[in-house]
């Protein structure tokens, strides 16, 4: 069950502070707090789904279409094209996933080395 007091619950709700690089009435972008590459930004749709599954499993597929057409439009406006970015999510145990709101890291801006 969606857990309404997760970080970035709270990051949607501005209880928390956040860098924002885009934001608008479905998605928000921002960056990581403890960044892992010169460029490391989340992205999260703004409703409750705690993962991919959940996200994907949504009834209007538009969300979905929408989401990710701005992680990719956030990939442009970041110059990360070119040379290239690696885009993540973590679910679950075996991932790691520390919160339980569905979101999408984009890392670039260096070479990323070779873990996948
Ligand atoms: P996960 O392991 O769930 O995929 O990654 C969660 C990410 O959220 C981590 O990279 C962590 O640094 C980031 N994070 C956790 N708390 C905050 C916060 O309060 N603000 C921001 N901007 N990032 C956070």
């Amino acid at each position: 069950m969606y857990d309404e007091n997760n970080i970035f619950a709270k990051i949607i709700r501005k209880e928390i502070p956040c860098e924002t690089i885009y934001e608008d009435n479905k998605v928000l972008f921002f960056k990581d707090i403890n960044p892992q590459a010169k460029i490391h930004v989340l992205g999260i749709p703004k409703e409750k789904v705690i993962n991919l599954r959940e996200f994907i499993d949504i009834d209007d597929k538009n969300t979905l279409v929408y989401f990710f057409k701005k992680v990719h439009e956030v990939i442009k406006t970041l110059g990360l094209e070119k040379q290239g970015y690696r885009l993540i999510t973590n679910d679950g145990l075996n991932a790691n996933q520390e919160v339980p709101h569905f979101h999408v890291h984009i890392l670039g801006g260096q070479n990323l080395g070779g873990l996948k």
